[in-house]
């Protein structure tokens, strides 16, 4: 054998050891999780109970870094433009990787291309939730105080295209109304202006707002799926409350940037699959209304196709809405 075709082989064998073996030993330092919304609002709760699992399991922290604004599309871009070596990953969701596209003519990323999914995390439910002394007592009140033009009624959201904004727009867009909007950077920060009584009203996440329905200091007047949710079994649904039209659910999920070696993807999605069937983490995220998804449902190829339906579902759906910002 030549001298030259060893010494190509043995550098060859060395290259693809040290490959593996990067793989293996990852993380050798805290990776970065972005959550792009405010701190305490479901995106980063979310991402905060899957961060310590990981940090666990994997014996490096992950730690949650919030880069907020344009509706979670500036952290979405942060994380498409990183390096895809696995000390960056997102916890992003229905708006970043399902609705921008549609709202954003200049978006400086593809959610179909420019991402290694990881797995979905959570389904979360919507809820149509108003402050604690909105002048209705139940879903069809709250509908026609919307209607009224001289209430003047105010609904605050995350930004255009997170997932308050436009499962808000299909709900406006269906009743035929125009609210007045207050933008926030996450709903953790609206949902403190809604218990004091600032803004009116907002649908969000169910995660967001399980305490403060529990504890009265905000109400709900329905839920937006089929069935009530065991988190919260006195909210009726929209249906119930008469309003069946209004059927809609968000979801969050973990992403890398495109590039991911392929031994550090594996290492994620499996770690994502194990905290979804750790009795704590599964708790923790039900207590919250999410609604974990089934074995199937955590891969990353589901992940990818639900990321491809998510953006067909509501291009449509936003364009006719006519909330395209320029
Ligand atoms: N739930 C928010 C949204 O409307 C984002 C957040 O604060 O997590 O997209």
């Amino acid at each position: 054998m030549n001298r030259g075709f060893i010494r190509w082989a043995l550098a060859a064998v060395g290259m693809l050891t040290a490959a593996q073996s990067f793989g293996q030993n990852y993380p050798t330092r805290p990776v970065t999780i972005i959550v792009p919304f405010a701190a305490g609002g479901p995106t980063d709760v979310i991402a905060r109970i899957t961060g310590e699992y990981f940090s666990k399991a994997l014996g490096q922290q992950f730690v949650i870094e919030n880069v907020a604004g344009a509706g979670g599309t500036t952290g979405t871009t942060r994380l498409a433009q990183a390096k895809p070596d696995g000390y960056s990953i997102m916890m992003g969701h229905m708006g970043t990787h399902g609705a921008a596209p549609a709202l954003y003519a200049g978006l400086k990323y593809d959610p179909q291309k420019d991402f290694a999914p990881i797995g979905l995390v959570a389904g979360t439910p919507i809820l149509i939730v108003a402050k604690k002394d909105f002048p209705a007592a139940n879903l069809k009140e709250f509908v026609a105080k919307l209607k009224d033009p001289a209430a003047k009624i105010k609904q605050a959201h995350a930004g255009v295209g997170s997932v308050s904004f436009t499962t808000c727009t299909l709900l406006t867009s269906q009743l035929g109304v125009k609210n007045i909007v207050a933008a926030y950077r996450g709903t953790g920060p609206a949902l403190n202006d809604l218990v004091g009584g600032q803004v009116d009203y907002m649908c969000d996440q169910i995660v967001n707002v399980v305490e403060q329905v529990k504890g009265g200091s905000i109400r709900a007047y329905g839920i937006a799926t089929a069935e009530r949710s065991p988190a919260l079994p006195d909210v009726p649904t929209t249906k119930e409350g008469g309003l069946p039209e209004y059927q809609v659910s968000a979801w969050n999920a973990l992403f890398a940037p495109q590039g991911l070696p392929k031994e550090i993807h594996a290492k994620l999605a499996d770690t994502l699959v194990q905290a979804l069937e750790d009795p704590n983490t599964r708790k923790r995220l039900a207590e919250l209304g999410s609604v974990i998804p089934d074995k199937a449902g955590r891969s990353p190829e589901a992940l990818a196709a639900l990321v491809k339906s998510e953006v067909a579902r509501w291009t449509p759906i936003l364009k006719a809405a006519q909330t395209a910002v320029k």
